[in-house]
Formats: C-alpha cells, structure tokens, sequence
C-alpha cells in the first residue's frame, strides 16, 4: 500500500511538545483561503511512497514523538491508519492535525475513526479560517481546538492547551530548499512570506 508524501524531518520543535519527528502529507481537498501550505494541496506520482519504507524511515529517528500534518493527512485515512499500525510500537506521543471538524468526521467516517483513535494521541481539528486571529500555540485559527486522547499524556499537553506564548517558527533546509515550521499568528503571515521571497 502507499501513501502521499510531502516531506519528513527530525528534529522539528514548533509543532507539539519536545524535540519530534515532522511528517507532511501530500494532498488536501479543504483548501482553506490563504493557507499556509499550498504547496501540499496537489498529488502527482512523484509524492507517492510505500507504506513500509516511510515507516522505516520515521521509526529511524530517535523520538517517539511524531507530528502529522499536511496537506490533508485524513483525505487518505486509510493508507494513515496503515502507516501508523507500522509506528505505533514506536511513537508514542502522536499529534495528529486536521482541517477537518472532528466530530463531523467521526460521523461520517465511524469505522476509520474506531481505528483511527487508537493509533494517535491528539488531534487539533477544523480548517484554518483567515480573519479569525488565534493566540494560541500550535494553531492557525481561533476555532481549532484540541483533543487530548491519551490521557497519559494529558499532564504534558494540557499545559499546552491555554498557552498563548511562545508562538515560534523553525526554518529547515529540505531537499534544496527553505521552509517554516510552524504556525505564525495571521498578521505576521505576509510579513513572513514577504521577508523570505527578498532573501
Ligand atoms: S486543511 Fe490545512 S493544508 Fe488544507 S487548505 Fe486548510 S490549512 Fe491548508
């Protein structure tokens, strides 16, 4: 089975708790106005990779933290919850983002989410909605919210859940080229863009 690829990157620390593993997938069917990632919204051949292979590459990496985002990592659930049987012994802090509204999706999607719940550790939902500012850390927009499914981790993240500071961006060189980690607040967004398309 395969899976669309965006990039992988180890290590990445602006995207949930700890030094982690950052997955991008390819693909996304919301296209939210002025998202951050259009680069990610389109499949071609050349994002396609074996399930087996990324498994071994992000079992590689010395963390079992691991953040998904994408592109739209639920627009192919069932090739992630195949991927993510392959890294569940390994990871054991798993952030999974989505611009879908969770519970919407859990309706419409019971036998994947049954499957689906067991193999992340929380979720921050619902797709990034320009205007509406957010100061919370990890996410886009004020209507995101986040799930805290394991509640092992609870004592770790929920310290996270109201936190307003702190809202930092990684820059990491892939493949030739530059890209922010991260989510800025919107009004710095085109600031951002601006300032990298004149270094
Ligand atoms: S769901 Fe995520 S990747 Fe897709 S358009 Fe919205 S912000 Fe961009």
């Amino acid at each position: 089975m395969k899976i669309f690829v965006n990039s992988f990157y180890y290590p990445i620390y602006t995207l949930g708790p700890g030094k982690r593993i950052g997955l991008w997938l390819q693909g996304c069917s919301i296209r939210c106005k002025n998202c951050i990632s259009p680069h990610t919204w389109l499949i071609t051949p050349k994002h396609e990779i074996e399930i087996e292979k990324l498994a071994q590459e992000i079992n590689f990496f010395p963390s079992d933290k691991l953040t998904i985002s994408g592109g739209e990592p639920l627009d192919q659930s069932q090739n992630l919850i195949e991927f993510l049987k392959l890294v569940r012994k390994n990871k054991k802090d798993i952030l999974l983002y989505t611009g879908y509204i969770l519970n919407e999706y859990i309706q419409k999607n019971g036998r994947l989410w049954n499957e689906l719940k067991n193999l992340v550790d929380v979720i921050i939902d619902g797709p990034f909605i320009w205007g509406k500012e957010t100061k919370y850390i990890w996410k886009g927009s004020e209507n995101q919210k986040m799930y805290i499914l394991n509640k092992k981790l609870l004592p770790i993240y929920k310290q996270y859940k109201n936190k307003t500071k702190n809202k930092k961006l990684q820059i990491i060189e892939y493949d030739n080229n530059l890209f922010l980690v991260g989510i800025p607040y919107q009004k710095d967004y085109y600031r951002i863009i601006e300032t990298i398309r004149n270094m």
